[in-house]
């Protein structure tokens, strides 16, 4: 392709996702465009877990060395930008950015991840991804041993229950509310010493992200070194709801088994597509997206 704003294929987003879709196309000299904005979502966690050959390392230097590995494909070119809308023409698509720039494509890929929405609870934000945590794969062995809360009810709250009963046997779990468990729940926790408590609270006391006490609305607190937090999330971009990808009951963009979403043309890997949260599942889905999409490309022209 001779314009230089034009590629066979635009991946929006260039963290894990993205940049591994992108070697895969870039292996198979396709003209491709990242746009990034550079706000992964593992950005304040300190070390990244059970991901081979990378584990215990800092987020951001895999993914600075996944972007130099890609860059070395010279098909494949990385802006720092915010797409901003997306729009089907008779040719592919037309994407915009933030600062003005309009690029075209055949095809688009969308690895913009997704965005957690933090309780309205003082300090949340503050140990998200270092002491208040999502997952036990990624961060429950370092946590192992420790005086953990669960910020959970009802189904997800004994699920996190039963993953973490293996880490450690101090677990508390904080409803918030009333709690969402049967009997036959409340036997099996009671069974495991895992305590329920419903008081709300609205402040976690920490230094510097390491949490020390729950605050709760009645003056009292607890200690726990630990608490795991399930939290509902957004899509980080509704470029492609725009474009008529469909959403799934829980909000991830619809895929089928090769990563393509309901519209053609366009795919969608990583976190916005996935419920297993991890690098290893969106390096995953990152490679089958730009190999299938690659071979859509070539029955196209073949
Ligand atoms: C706190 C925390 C800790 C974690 N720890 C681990 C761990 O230890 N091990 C592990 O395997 N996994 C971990 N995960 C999960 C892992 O970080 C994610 O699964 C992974 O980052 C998802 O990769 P992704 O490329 O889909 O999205 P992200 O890494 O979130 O990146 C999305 C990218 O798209 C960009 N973007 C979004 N919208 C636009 C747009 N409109 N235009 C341009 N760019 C856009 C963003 O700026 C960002 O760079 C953790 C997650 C969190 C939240």
């Amino acid at each position: 392709m001779e314009d230089a704003k034009k590629f066979e294929v635009i991946i929006i987003g260039g963290s894990y996702a993205g940049l591994s879709a992108a070697m895969a196309l870039g292996r198979s000299l396709r003209e491709v465009l990242i746009i990034d904005s550079g706000l992964r979502c593992n950005r304040q966690t300190p070390h990244s877990h059970n991901f081979l050959t990378q584990d215990g390392e800092k987020p951001g230097v895999i993914a600075e060395k996944a972007r130099a590995e890609v860059l070395k494909y010279s098909t494949i070119k990385i802006i720092d930008d915010l797409a901003v809308s997306g729009k089907k023409n008779k040719n592919g698509f037309v994407v915009n950015t933030h600062t003005g720039q309009e690029f075209q494509s055949k095809k688009l890929i969308f690895a913009t991840g997704i965005k957690d929405i933090m309780p309205d609870i003082k300090g949340f934000a503050e140990c998200w991804g270092i002491s208040v945590v999502h997952c036990p794969y990624c961060h429950g062995y370092e946590l192992r041993s420790q005086k953990t809360a669960i910020l959970a009810n009802g189904a997800r709250g004994l699920h996190l229950a039963s993953l973490i009963n293996n880490l450690t046997n101090d677990i508390t779990i904080l409803t918030t509310c009333k709690a969402d468990f049967n009997p036959e729940e409340v036997s099996k926790l009671s069974q495991h010493k895992i305590e329920i408590i419903e008081t709300e609270f609205s402040e976690i006391e920490h230094e510097n992200g390491q949490i020390r006490n729950v605050v709760f609305n009645d003056g009292s607190k607890r200690s726990f070194s630990v608490l795991y937090a399930a939290i509902p999330f957004t899509q980080n971009s509704d470029i492609p709801l725009s474009l008529g990808c469909e959403l799934t009951e829980q909000g991830y963009l619809k895929v089928d088994n090769f990563q393509a979403t309901t519209v053609k043309g366009i795919y969608a890997c990583g976190d916005n597509a996935a419920m297993m949260r991890s690098i290893a599942n969106s390096v995953y889905t990152g490679n089958l997206a730009g190999a299938i999409l690659n071979k859509e490309l070539t029955d196209e022209q073949f």
